[in-house]
Protein backbone atom coordinates (compact mmCIF):
# COMPACT_ATOMS: atom_id res chain seq x y z
CA UNK A 1 0.00 0.00 0.00
CA UNK A 2 1.24 2.95 -1.14
CA UNK A 3 0.81 5.82 1.70
CA UNK A 4 0.59 9.46 0.26
CA UNK A 5 4.00 11.07 1.28
CA UNK A 6 2.98 14.87 2.77
CA UNK A 7 5.35 16.38 0.47
CA UNK A 8 4.28 15.03 -2.44
CA UNK A 9 0.28 15.43 -1.47
CA UNK A 10 1.26 19.12 -1.19
CA UNK A 11 3.19 18.92 -3.83
CA UNK A 12 -0.21 17.49 -5.93
CA UNK A 13 -2.13 20.58 -4.44
CA UNK A 14 0.17 23.10 -5.44
CA UNK A 15 0.31 22.38 -9.00
CA UNK A 16 -4.34 20.84 -9.22
CA UNK A 17 -5.68 22.87 -6.43
CA UNK A 18 -9.12 21.22 -5.71
CA UNK A 19 -8.45 19.47 -9.12
CA UNK A 20 -6.69 16.84 -6.68
CA UNK A 21 -8.95 14.56 -4.61
CA UNK A 22 -7.46 12.17 -1.84
CA UNK A 23 -11.09 11.14 -0.68
CA UNK A 24 -11.89 7.47 -0.12
CA UNK A 25 -15.59 7.82 -1.34
CA UNK A 26 -14.42 9.61 -4.31
CA UNK A 27 -11.63 7.51 -4.70
CA UNK A 28 -14.06 4.02 -4.69
CA UNK A 29 -15.45 5.44 -7.97
CA UNK A 30 -12.27 5.00 -9.41
CA UNK A 31 -11.52 1.63 -8.05
CA UNK A 32 -13.81 -0.63 -10.78
CA UNK A 33 -14.33 -0.45 -14.18
CA UNK A 34 -16.96 -2.32 -16.52
CA UNK A 35 -16.11 -5.48 -14.96
CA UNK A 36 -17.80 -6.43 -11.79
CA UNK A 37 -15.31 -8.31 -9.69
CA UNK A 38 -15.92 -11.33 -7.17
CA UNK A 39 -15.08 -9.61 -3.63
CA UNK A 40 -12.19 -11.75 -2.92
CA UNK A 41 -10.49 -10.08 -5.98
CA UNK A 42 -9.82 -7.26 -3.55
CA UNK A 43 -8.25 -8.92 -0.79
CA UNK A 44 -5.20 -9.77 -3.54
CA UNK A 45 -4.63 -5.84 -5.00
CA UNK A 46 -5.79 -2.65 -3.98
CA UNK A 47 -7.73 -1.07 -6.77
CA UNK A 48 -8.64 1.92 -4.46
CA UNK A 49 -6.73 4.92 -5.49
CA UNK A 50 -4.76 6.40 -3.20
CA UNK A 51 -5.21 10.32 -5.02
CA UNK A 52 -7.53 10.88 -7.98
CA UNK A 53 -6.03 13.93 -10.28
CA UNK A 54 -7.97 15.82 -13.29
CA UNK A 55 -5.17 17.37 -15.18
CA UNK A 56 -6.51 20.33 -17.50
CA UNK A 57 -3.17 20.32 -19.72
CA UNK A 58 -0.10 18.19 -21.01
CA UNK A 59 2.16 20.37 -19.09
CA UNK A 60 0.52 19.39 -15.69
CA UNK A 61 1.19 15.84 -16.45
CA UNK A 62 4.35 16.66 -16.98
CA UNK A 63 4.43 17.48 -13.55
CA UNK A 64 2.29 15.17 -12.36
CA UNK A 65 4.39 12.44 -13.60
CA UNK A 66 7.95 14.14 -12.48
CA UNK A 67 6.63 13.76 -8.68
CA UNK A 68 5.03 10.46 -8.97
CA UNK A 69 8.79 9.48 -10.59
CA UNK A 70 10.68 11.39 -7.48
CA UNK A 71 8.18 9.57 -4.78
CA UNK A 72 8.02 6.38 -7.03
CA UNK A 73 4.17 6.50 -6.93
CA UNK A 74 2.27 4.31 -9.50
CA UNK A 75 0.25 6.60 -12.17
CA UNK A 76 -2.86 5.04 -13.62
CA UNK A 77 -4.29 6.72 -16.50
CA UNK A 78 -8.09 6.79 -17.05
CA UNK A 79 -10.56 7.85 -19.54
CA UNK A 80 -14.61 6.60 -19.24
CA UNK A 81 -13.81 3.29 -17.43
CA UNK A 82 -15.82 1.28 -19.79
CA UNK A 83 -12.91 -1.16 -20.79
CA UNK A 84 -13.55 -4.52 -19.05
CA UNK A 85 -9.81 -5.58 -18.78
CA UNK A 86 -9.00 -3.86 -15.67
CA UNK A 87 -6.53 -1.98 -17.45
CA UNK A 88 -7.73 1.53 -15.89
CA UNK A 89 -7.62 -0.23 -12.09
CA UNK A 90 -4.70 0.73 -9.66
CA UNK A 91 -3.63 -2.75 -8.53
CA UNK A 92 -1.69 -0.75 -5.44
CA UNK A 93 -2.98 1.97 -4.82
CA UNK A 94 -1.26 5.72 -6.63
CA UNK A 95 -2.51 8.15 -8.11
CA UNK A 96 -5.66 7.64 -10.89
CA UNK A 97 -5.52 10.29 -13.80
CA UNK A 98 -8.50 11.18 -14.73
CA UNK A 99 -8.42 12.15 -18.32
CA UNK A 100 -12.18 13.69 -19.06
CA UNK A 101 -11.17 17.43 -18.43
CA UNK A 102 -9.10 17.23 -21.69
CA UNK A 103 -11.81 17.19 -23.95
CA UNK A 104 -11.07 19.31 -26.26
CA UNK A 105 -11.21 19.16 -30.39
CA UNK A 106 -8.59 20.91 -31.13
CA UNK A 107 -8.31 21.32 -34.87
CA UNK A 108 -10.75 19.34 -37.87
CA UNK A 109 -7.93 19.53 -41.07
CA UNK A 110 -10.90 19.25 -43.47
CA UNK A 111 -8.65 18.87 -46.38
CA UNK A 112 -6.23 16.04 -45.15
CA UNK A 113 -9.12 14.84 -43.26
CA UNK A 114 -7.82 14.65 -40.19
CA UNK A 115 -9.27 15.38 -36.69
CA UNK A 116 -6.60 16.15 -33.67
CA UNK A 117 -8.01 16.32 -30.33
CA UNK A 118 -7.08 15.65 -26.46
CA UNK A 119 -7.19 12.04 -25.07
CA UNK A 120 -10.56 13.01 -23.01
CA UNK A 121 -12.69 13.68 -26.07
CA UNK A 122 -15.95 11.39 -26.30
CA UNK A 123 -15.99 9.66 -29.78
CA UNK A 124 -19.65 10.46 -30.25
CA UNK A 125 -19.17 13.57 -29.56
CA UNK A 126 -15.97 14.18 -31.94
CA UNK A 127 -18.38 12.15 -34.88
CA UNK A 128 -20.99 14.82 -34.71
CA UNK A 129 -19.16 17.53 -34.60
CA UNK A 130 -17.32 16.22 -37.40
CA UNK A 131 -20.29 15.18 -39.30
CA UNK A 132 -21.24 19.41 -39.28
CA UNK A 133 -18.29 19.39 -41.89
CA UNK A 134 -18.98 16.49 -44.28
CA UNK A 135 -16.79 14.35 -42.42
CA UNK A 136 -16.84 10.90 -40.03
CA UNK A 137 -14.88 8.51 -37.82
CA UNK A 138 -13.95 5.53 -40.44
CA UNK A 139 -13.60 3.44 -36.95
CA UNK A 140 -15.39 4.15 -33.49
CA UNK A 141 -15.83 1.72 -30.76
CA UNK A 142 -19.99 0.59 -29.61
CA UNK A 143 -18.94 2.08 -26.77
CA UNK A 144 -18.81 5.32 -28.78
CA UNK A 145 -21.20 7.23 -26.36
CA UNK A 146 -18.98 7.12 -23.83
CA UNK A 147 -15.67 6.13 -24.43
CA UNK A 148 -12.89 8.90 -24.88
CA UNK A 149 -10.64 8.60 -27.86
CA UNK A 150 -7.67 8.22 -25.35
CA UNK A 151 -8.87 5.42 -23.76
CA UNK A 152 -9.83 3.15 -26.83
CA UNK A 153 -6.57 4.20 -28.55
CA UNK A 154 -4.85 2.81 -25.24
CA UNK A 155 -6.61 -0.32 -25.20
CA UNK A 156 -6.63 -0.85 -28.48
CA UNK A 157 -9.28 -2.88 -30.62
CA UNK A 158 -11.58 -3.14 -33.58
CA UNK A 159 -15.23 -1.61 -33.79
CA UNK A 160 -18.06 -0.37 -36.38
CA UNK A 161 -16.26 0.40 -40.16
CA UNK A 162 -12.80 -2.24 -39.03
CA UNK A 163 -14.35 -4.01 -41.46
CA UNK A 164 -13.03 -0.96 -44.04
CA UNK A 165 -10.41 0.34 -42.00
CA UNK A 166 -8.95 -1.60 -39.67
CA UNK A 167 -8.30 -1.11 -35.97
CA UNK A 168 -8.19 1.63 -33.90
CA UNK A 169 -4.41 1.79 -34.30
CA UNK A 170 -4.79 1.78 -37.88
CA UNK A 171 -6.37 5.02 -38.00
CA UNK A 172 -4.13 6.92 -35.95
CA UNK A 173 -1.98 9.69 -37.98
CA UNK A 174 -0.10 10.94 -35.07
CA UNK A 175 0.10 10.91 -31.11
CA UNK A 176 1.60 13.10 -28.45
CA UNK A 177 2.30 11.25 -25.32
CA UNK A 178 4.24 12.13 -21.79
CA UNK A 179 6.80 9.06 -21.28
CA UNK A 180 7.65 8.23 -17.47
CA UNK A 181 10.60 10.71 -17.38
CA UNK A 182 8.04 13.38 -18.03
CA UNK A 183 9.15 13.78 -21.48
CA UNK A 184 6.84 14.82 -24.07
CA UNK A 185 7.19 12.80 -27.10
CA UNK A 186 4.98 12.54 -30.63
CA UNK A 187 5.28 9.87 -32.88
CA UNK A 188 3.75 9.12 -36.20
CA UNK A 189 5.50 5.44 -37.45
CA UNK A 190 3.70 2.73 -37.05
CA UNK A 191 6.51 0.72 -34.99
CA UNK A 192 6.65 3.45 -32.56
CA UNK A 193 3.00 3.63 -32.26
CA UNK A 194 2.75 -0.26 -31.58
CA UNK A 195 4.80 0.57 -28.31
CA UNK A 196 2.26 3.19 -26.85
CA UNK A 197 -1.02 2.73 -29.07
CA UNK A 198 -2.63 -0.58 -27.04
CA UNK A 199 0.03 -0.61 -24.49
CA UNK A 200 -2.87 0.56 -21.81
CA UNK A 201 -0.36 3.10 -20.37
CA UNK A 202 2.25 1.73 -19.38
CA UNK A 203 4.83 3.28 -21.61
CA UNK A 204 3.17 6.96 -21.84
CA UNK A 205 0.08 8.99 -21.08
CA UNK A 206 -1.77 10.08 -24.30
CA UNK A 207 -1.79 13.80 -24.55
CA UNK A 208 -2.71 14.29 -28.36
CA UNK A 209 -4.10 12.09 -31.11
CA UNK A 210 -4.40 13.01 -34.52
CA UNK A 211 -7.24 10.48 -35.97
CA UNK A 212 -7.55 9.53 -39.44
CA UNK A 213 -11.16 10.52 -40.73
CA UNK A 214 -13.58 9.24 -43.85
CA UNK A 215 -16.38 11.27 -45.97
CA UNK A 216 -19.71 11.63 -44.03
CA UNK A 217 -21.87 9.38 -46.68
CA UNK A 218 -25.13 7.92 -46.25
CA UNK A 219 -25.03 4.33 -45.01
CA UNK A 220 -27.65 1.50 -46.17
CA UNK A 221 -28.65 -1.39 -43.14
CA UNK A 222 -29.79 -4.65 -44.32
CA UNK A 223 -30.53 -7.48 -41.79
CA UNK A 224 -30.46 -10.90 -43.04
CA UNK A 225 -31.75 -14.10 -40.59
CA UNK A 226 -30.35 -17.50 -41.31
CA UNK A 227 -31.72 -20.70 -40.60
CA UNK A 228 -28.50 -22.00 -39.40
CA UNK A 229 -24.66 -20.82 -38.22
CA UNK A 230 -23.23 -22.35 -41.20
CA UNK A 231 -25.61 -20.51 -43.64
CA UNK A 232 -24.66 -17.73 -41.55
CA UNK A 233 -20.99 -18.26 -41.58
CA UNK A 234 -21.02 -18.59 -45.50
CA UNK A 235 -22.67 -15.97 -46.46
CA UNK A 236 -20.80 -13.31 -44.95
CA UNK A 237 -17.98 -15.39 -46.96
CA UNK A 238 -19.03 -15.24 -49.94
CA UNK A 239 -20.02 -11.64 -49.59
CA UNK A 240 -16.79 -10.34 -48.50
CA UNK A 241 -15.78 -12.51 -51.73
CA UNK A 242 -17.64 -10.98 -54.16
CA UNK A 243 -18.61 -7.26 -52.82
CA UNK A 244 -17.59 -4.60 -50.01
CA UNK A 245 -19.78 -3.55 -47.16
CA UNK A 246 -19.13 -1.03 -44.73
CA UNK A 247 -19.56 -2.84 -41.70
CA UNK A 248 -20.69 -6.11 -40.43
CA UNK A 249 -22.02 -7.61 -37.49
CA UNK A 250 -23.80 -10.93 -36.61
CA UNK A 251 -25.72 -12.48 -33.52
CA UNK A 252 -26.77 -16.03 -32.42
CA UNK A 253 -30.82 -16.54 -31.69
CA UNK A 254 -29.91 -16.44 -27.77
CA UNK A 255 -28.26 -12.88 -28.35
CA UNK A 256 -31.67 -11.64 -30.07
CA UNK A 257 -33.72 -13.37 -27.63
CA UNK A 258 -32.04 -11.62 -24.65
CA UNK A 259 -31.82 -8.55 -26.20
CA UNK A 260 -35.31 -9.03 -27.28
CA UNK A 261 -36.85 -9.64 -23.65
CA UNK A 262 -34.70 -6.87 -21.93
CA UNK A 263 -36.09 -4.09 -24.47
CA UNK A 264 -39.43 -5.59 -24.33
CA UNK A 265 -39.40 -4.85 -28.11
CA UNK A 266 -39.34 -7.62 -30.95
CA UNK A 267 -38.90 -6.71 -33.96
CA UNK A 268 -36.84 -10.02 -35.17
CA UNK A 269 -36.82 -13.86 -35.10
CA UNK A 270 -34.90 -15.40 -32.69
CA UNK A 271 -32.71 -16.94 -35.65
CA UNK A 272 -28.96 -16.09 -36.23
CA UNK A 273 -28.51 -12.97 -38.00
CA UNK A 274 -26.53 -10.50 -39.82
CA UNK A 275 -26.17 -6.70 -39.98
CA UNK A 276 -24.69 -5.62 -43.41
CA UNK A 277 -24.18 -1.94 -43.33
CA UNK A 278 -23.16 -0.72 -47.45
CA UNK A 279 -22.77 2.88 -48.35
CA UNK A 280 -25.44 3.79 -50.79
CA UNK A 281 -23.41 3.74 -53.67
CA UNK A 282 -21.97 0.45 -52.99
CA UNK A 283 -25.08 -0.98 -52.26
CA UNK A 284 -26.72 0.38 -55.38
CA UNK A 285 -24.01 -1.60 -57.43
CA UNK A 286 -24.84 -4.64 -55.42
CA UNK A 287 -28.33 -4.94 -54.70
CA UNK A 288 -29.05 -7.67 -57.02
CA UNK A 289 -26.19 -9.92 -56.59
CA UNK A 290 -26.03 -9.34 -52.47
CA UNK A 291 -30.12 -10.95 -52.56
CA UNK A 292 -29.40 -13.78 -55.13
CA UNK A 293 -26.52 -15.06 -52.29
CA UNK A 294 -28.64 -14.71 -49.32
CA UNK A 295 -31.50 -16.59 -51.43
CA UNK A 296 -29.04 -19.04 -52.19
CA UNK A 297 -28.53 -19.70 -48.15
CA UNK A 298 -32.66 -19.31 -47.31
CA UNK A 299 -31.51 -16.03 -45.38
CA UNK A 300 -34.66 -13.65 -44.57
CA UNK A 301 -33.68 -10.14 -45.80
CA UNK A 302 -35.26 -6.88 -43.69
CA UNK A 303 -34.70 -3.53 -45.17
CA UNK A 304 -36.03 -0.13 -43.99
CA UNK A 305 -37.56 0.85 -40.83
CA UNK A 306 -36.34 -2.67 -38.91
CA UNK A 307 -33.12 -2.94 -40.03
CA UNK A 308 -32.61 0.74 -39.74
CA UNK A 309 -33.52 0.26 -35.68
CA UNK A 310 -31.06 -2.29 -35.28
CA UNK A 311 -28.16 -0.23 -36.61
CA UNK A 312 -29.09 2.45 -34.17
CA UNK A 313 -28.68 -0.55 -31.70
CA UNK A 314 -25.31 -0.96 -32.22
CA UNK A 315 -24.57 1.36 -29.49
CA UNK A 316 -26.42 -0.61 -26.74
CA UNK A 317 -25.04 -4.28 -26.71
CA UNK A 318 -25.21 -4.05 -23.47
CA UNK A 319 -28.87 -3.45 -22.60
CA UNK A 320 -29.51 -7.49 -21.75
CA UNK A 321 -27.92 -6.68 -18.43
CA UNK A 322 -31.44 -5.53 -17.27
CA UNK A 323 -32.22 -9.67 -17.19
CA UNK A 324 -28.90 -9.81 -15.20
CA UNK A 325 -28.81 -7.91 -13.16
CA UNK A 326 -25.12 -8.86 -13.62
CA UNK A 327 -23.50 -9.38 -17.50
CA UNK A 328 -20.07 -11.49 -17.61
CA UNK A 329 -18.45 -10.57 -21.01
CA UNK A 330 -16.12 -12.93 -22.96
CA UNK A 331 -14.12 -11.95 -25.92
CA UNK A 332 -12.17 -13.26 -28.53
CA UNK A 333 -10.66 -13.31 -32.17
CA UNK A 334 -11.17 -15.63 -34.53
CA UNK A 335 -10.21 -17.06 -37.94
CA UNK A 336 -13.51 -16.39 -40.04
CA UNK A 337 -13.76 -19.43 -41.59
CA UNK A 338 -14.19 -21.27 -37.96
CA UNK A 339 -16.69 -19.14 -37.40
CA UNK A 340 -19.87 -21.84 -38.13
CA UNK A 341 -17.98 -24.31 -36.30
CA UNK A 342 -17.26 -21.80 -33.57
CA UNK A 343 -21.13 -20.95 -32.98
CA UNK A 344 -22.33 -24.72 -33.23
CA UNK A 345 -19.69 -25.72 -30.56
CA UNK A 346 -20.67 -23.22 -28.43
CA UNK A 347 -24.35 -24.39 -28.95
CA UNK A 348 -23.50 -27.84 -28.18
CA UNK A 349 -21.11 -27.44 -25.62
CA UNK A 350 -22.68 -24.23 -23.75
CA UNK A 351 -25.97 -24.48 -24.52
CA UNK A 352 -27.57 -24.48 -21.33
CA UNK A 353 -26.14 -21.46 -20.32
CA UNK A 354 -28.09 -17.94 -20.46
CA UNK A 355 -25.62 -16.41 -22.80
CA UNK A 356 -25.82 -14.41 -26.16
CA UNK A 357 -22.90 -13.98 -28.94
CA UNK A 358 -22.81 -11.26 -30.59
CA UNK A 359 -19.55 -10.04 -33.07
CA UNK A 360 -17.97 -7.90 -35.63
CA UNK A 361 -16.19 -8.76 -38.58
CA UNK A 362 -13.17 -6.61 -38.50
CA UNK A 363 -10.82 -8.14 -41.16
CA UNK A 364 -11.13 -9.99 -44.37
CA UNK A 365 -10.03 -12.92 -42.21
CA UNK A 366 -11.26 -12.27 -38.61
CA UNK A 367 -14.19 -12.16 -36.31
CA UNK A 368 -14.32 -10.60 -32.82
CA UNK A 369 -16.96 -12.61 -30.55
CA UNK A 370 -18.68 -11.12 -27.82
CA UNK A 371 -20.37 -13.07 -25.34
CA UNK A 372 -22.59 -12.33 -22.84
CA UNK A 373 -23.26 -14.52 -19.31
CA UNK A 374 -25.90 -13.28 -17.67
CA UNK A 375 -25.83 -13.41 -13.77
CA UNK A 376 -26.13 -12.50 -10.18
CA UNK A 377 -23.03 -10.59 -8.32
CA UNK A 378 -24.99 -10.79 -5.35
CA UNK A 379 -25.22 -14.03 -5.08
CA UNK A 380 -22.74 -16.33 -3.07
CA UNK A 381 -21.52 -18.49 -6.64
CA UNK A 382 -20.66 -15.20 -8.31
CA UNK A 383 -17.18 -15.79 -7.32
CA UNK A 384 -17.03 -18.96 -9.09
CA UNK A 385 -19.35 -17.79 -12.10
CA UNK A 386 -16.47 -15.84 -13.21
CA UNK A 387 -14.59 -18.43 -14.66
CA UNK A 388 -17.59 -18.61 -17.25
CA UNK A 389 -15.32 -15.27 -19.34
CA UNK A 390 -12.79 -18.23 -19.50
CA UNK A 391 -14.92 -21.10 -21.04
CA UNK A 392 -15.50 -19.12 -24.08
CA UNK A 393 -12.15 -17.89 -24.47
CA UNK A 394 -10.95 -21.51 -24.41
CA UNK A 395 -13.18 -22.35 -26.37
CA UNK A 396 -12.33 -19.77 -29.03
CA UNK A 397 -8.87 -21.12 -28.80
CA UNK A 398 -9.68 -24.86 -29.92
CA UNK A 399 -10.55 -22.52 -33.34
CA UNK A 400 -7.72 -21.05 -33.53
CA UNK A 401 -8.83 -18.04 -31.65
CA UNK A 402 -6.87 -15.59 -29.56
CA UNK A 403 -8.20 -12.94 -26.75
CA UNK A 404 -9.45 -9.62 -27.40
CA UNK A 405 -7.34 -7.70 -25.29
CA UNK A 406 -4.79 -8.08 -22.40
CA UNK A 407 -4.97 -5.78 -19.05
CA UNK A 408 -4.56 -6.56 -15.65
CA UNK A 409 -6.65 -9.87 -15.69
CA UNK A 410 -5.46 -11.32 -18.66
CA UNK A 411 -2.06 -9.95 -18.52
CA UNK A 412 -0.52 -13.72 -18.78
CA UNK A 413 -2.18 -13.81 -22.23
CA UNK A 414 0.30 -11.02 -23.78
CA UNK A 415 2.14 -12.94 -25.29
CA UNK A 416 0.17 -14.83 -27.02
CA UNK A 417 -1.95 -10.79 -27.92
CA UNK A 418 0.83 -9.08 -28.73
CA UNK A 419 3.50 -12.05 -30.57
CA UNK A 420 6.88 -12.53 -28.44
CA UNK A 421 9.07 -9.84 -30.40
CA UNK A 422 6.62 -7.30 -30.53
CA UNK A 423 5.68 -7.72 -26.50
CA UNK A 424 9.51 -7.82 -25.52
CA UNK A 425 9.87 -4.27 -27.14
CA UNK A 426 7.50 -3.18 -25.68
CA UNK A 427 9.35 -3.87 -22.35
CA UNK A 428 12.77 -2.73 -23.95
CA UNK A 429 10.90 0.81 -24.38
CA UNK A 430 9.18 0.56 -20.75
CA UNK A 431 12.29 0.13 -19.24
CA UNK A 432 13.99 3.03 -21.04
CA UNK A 433 11.07 5.47 -20.95
CA UNK A 434 9.44 4.49 -17.68
CA UNK A 435 13.18 3.33 -15.06
CA UNK A 436 11.07 4.02 -12.01
CA UNK A 437 7.62 1.68 -13.39
CA UNK A 438 5.49 4.41 -12.44
CA UNK A 439 2.91 4.03 -15.02
CA UNK A 440 0.14 1.93 -15.01
CA UNK A 441 1.93 -1.12 -13.38
CA UNK A 442 0.14 -4.94 -13.55
CA UNK A 443 -0.71 -4.03 -16.85
CA UNK A 444 0.21 -6.37 -19.73
CA UNK A 445 3.37 -7.28 -17.36
CA UNK A 446 1.70 -9.18 -14.30
CA UNK A 447 1.22 -7.47 -10.92
CA UNK A 448 1.99 -9.19 -8.01
CA UNK A 449 0.46 -10.20 -5.47
CA UNK A 450 0.37 -8.20 -2.14
CA UNK A 451 1.91 -9.97 0.78
CA UNK A 452 2.85 -13.50 -0.96
CA UNK A 453 6.53 -13.54 -2.84
CA UNK A 454 6.74 -15.13 -5.95
CA UNK A 455 3.25 -14.85 -7.05
CA UNK A 456 1.78 -12.27 -10.06
CA UNK A 457 -1.95 -12.25 -11.57
CA UNK A 458 -0.59 -13.80 -14.18
CA UNK A 459 0.32 -17.02 -12.52
CA UNK A 460 -2.63 -17.28 -10.45
CA UNK A 461 -5.23 -16.96 -13.42
CA UNK A 462 -2.80 -19.69 -15.07
CA UNK A 463 -2.97 -21.76 -12.07
CA UNK A 464 -6.57 -21.18 -11.45
CA UNK A 465 -7.95 -21.31 -15.02
CA UNK A 466 -8.89 -24.68 -15.32
CA UNK A 467 -10.37 -24.70 -12.23
CA UNK A 468 -12.18 -21.43 -13.17
CA UNK A 469 -12.93 -23.18 -16.47
CA UNK A 470 -14.93 -26.27 -14.52
CA UNK A 471 -16.76 -23.45 -12.04
CA UNK A 472 -17.54 -21.35 -14.69
CA UNK A 473 -19.30 -24.53 -16.60
CA UNK A 474 -20.82 -26.43 -13.80
CA UNK A 475 -22.49 -22.91 -12.07
CA UNK A 476 -23.27 -21.30 -15.08
CA UNK A 477 -26.90 -23.09 -15.53
CA UNK A 478 -29.89 -20.73 -15.17
C1 LIG B 1 -21.16 -1.07 -24.29
C2 LIG B 1 -19.70 -1.26 -24.61
C3 LIG B 1 -19.30 -1.42 -25.91
C4 LIG B 1 -17.94 -1.60 -26.23
N1 LIG B 1 -17.59 -1.72 -27.54
C5 LIG B 1 -16.29 -1.87 -27.87
C6 LIG B 1 -15.90 -2.00 -29.25
O1 LIG B 1 -16.72 -1.93 -30.16
N2 LIG B 1 -14.59 -2.23 -29.51
C7 LIG B 1 -13.65 -2.29 -28.52
O2 LIG B 1 -12.47 -2.49 -28.82
N3 LIG B 1 -13.99 -2.13 -27.22
C8 LIG B 1 -15.27 -1.93 -26.88
N4 LIG B 1 -15.62 -1.78 -25.56
C9 LIG B 1 -14.57 -1.73 -24.54
C10 LIG B 1 -14.15 -0.27 -24.20
O3 LIG B 1 -15.22 0.61 -24.38
C11 LIG B 1 -13.02 0.23 -25.06
O4 LIG B 1 -11.86 -0.44 -24.77
C12 LIG B 1 -12.84 1.73 -24.84
O5 LIG B 1 -12.78 2.45 -25.91
C13 LIG B 1 -12.12 2.18 -23.64
O6 LIG B 1 -12.25 3.59 -23.52
P1 LIG B 1 -12.35 4.30 -22.10
O7 LIG B 1 -12.28 5.77 -22.32
O8 LIG B 1 -13.50 3.82 -21.34
O9 LIG B 1 -10.98 3.79 -21.45
P2 LIG B 1 -10.72 3.14 -20.01
O10 LIG B 1 -11.53 1.91 -19.86
O11 LIG B 1 -10.85 4.18 -18.97
O12 LIG B 1 -9.19 2.75 -20.16
C14 LIG B 1 -8.77 1.72 -21.02
C15 LIG B 1 -7.25 1.57 -20.92
O13 LIG B 1 -6.61 2.72 -21.47
C16 LIG B 1 -5.78 3.36 -20.49
N5 LIG B 1 -5.90 4.80 -20.74
C17 LIG B 1 -7.04 5.55 -20.70
N6 LIG B 1 -6.76 6.81 -21.09
C18 LIG B 1 -5.44 6.85 -21.38
C19 LIG B 1 -4.54 7.87 -21.82
N7 LIG B 1 -4.94 9.12 -22.08
N8 LIG B 1 -3.23 7.55 -21.99
C20 LIG B 1 -2.78 6.29 -21.75
N9 LIG B 1 -3.57 5.30 -21.33
C21 LIG B 1 -4.88 5.58 -21.15
C22 LIG B 1 -6.31 2.90 -19.15
O14 LIG B 1 -5.30 2.93 -18.16
C23 LIG B 1 -6.73 1.47 -19.49
O15 LIG B 1 -5.62 0.63 -19.48
C24 LIG B 1 -16.97 -1.62 -25.21
C25 LIG B 1 -17.38 -1.45 -23.88
C26 LIG B 1 -18.72 -1.26 -23.58
C27 LIG B 1 -19.11 -1.05 -22.16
Amino acid sequence: MILMNPEAKEKLEGIFGDRVRFDRDEALVYSHDLATLPDPVNLLIKTVPDAVVLPKSTEEIVKLIKIAGEFGIPVVPRGAGSGGYGGALPVDGGIVVDMSFMNSIIEIDEENMIAIVEPGVVWKDLEHEINKRGLSLRVYPTSAPSATVGGWVAQGGWGVGSLTYGSVVDNIEELEFVDGLGEIRVIRNRMKLDLVAECEGITGIITKVAIKLKSLEDMVPIVVQFPSATALSMVIERILAEMNPYTLNFATPKFIKMKQEATGHRSLDEKYTAMFVFTEEEYGRVKETFSAIVAEYLGIIHEGEVAIEEWNERFYPMRLKRLGPTVIPSEAIIPIGNLGDFLMAVETELGEFALGIEGWVIGPDKVSVLAFFLDDERSKRFTFSFGKSIVILNLAKKFEGKPYSTGLWLSHEAEEYFGKKRLSEILKFKKKFDPYGILNPGKIFPARIRGIPFVDIGKMMKIGTPFLEFAGKSLGKK
